[in-house]
């Protein structure tokens, strides 16, 4: 299977000041794009040369395992924004996040808090279970919480390739900047499938 670019629903300079414009063109068009490249090169002749990119995640290790989470991770980041963002209202996802983390803006503060004590490069996830019970998950570098059998619904991308041409050392103020843009109609979706 060769893998392919996603595409973005939005204009390059629509997340600004949350992602700039040269942060889309870095993170999206550069990185990411180098790391479709190199699944891409890596899997022929591998066990994984037509295998997904959930099966890959689940069951890779290394450069495979390394590149093909990052596909699936900077795809699911950049397609969980919007422009203007959305607001939480009456769905099934706001109820939940009310009741295991008592409202709204807890729950901001502990996703936040989460993303800002990550060491070095990683992603801080909202997952649910089997049972659909929230939690949330620091994964270092190139982790998914789909290897340990979470559904995941959020993700805040906290390398420093994401923020530190708009951010430089504040990652914390990126993050509370990134709540302007989260689109909550997707996340919604994601929790009610
Ligand atoms: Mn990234």
């Amino acid at each position: 299977m060769k893998f392919e670019m996603p595409q973005l629903n939005y204009g390059i300079d629509a997340l600004e000041p949350a992602i700039s414009q040269r942060t889309i063109e870095f993170h999206f068009g550069k990185h990411l794009s180098t790391y479709v490249n190199n699944l891409n090169n890596l899997i022929p002749n591998t066990p994984f040369e037509n295998a997904s990119l959930e099966t890959i995640i689940k069951n890779a290790d290394g450069a495979i395992f390394n590149n093909g989470a990052q596909v699936w991770n900077h795809t699911f980041y950049f397609n969980s924004f919007s422009p203007k963002g959305t607001k939480v209202l009456a769905d099934e996802l706001s109820a939940k996040i009310n009741e295991q983390f008592g409202d709204f803006e807890n729950f901001k503060k502990e996703f936040g808090n989460a993303a800002v004590s990550i060491f070095g490069s990683g992603w801080a996830w909202l997952v649910k279970d089997g049972a659909g019970k929230l939690s949330i998950r620091k994964e270092s570098n190139a982790g998914n919480p789909l290897r340990d059998g979470f559904e995941p619904l959020l993700v805040f991308d906290v390398w420093e390739h994401a923020y530190y041409l708009d951010y430089q050392n504040k990652r914390a103020d990126h993050i509370n900047a990134l709540w302007n843009i989260v689109d909550w109609n997707v996340v919604a979706a994601r929790y009610s499938k």
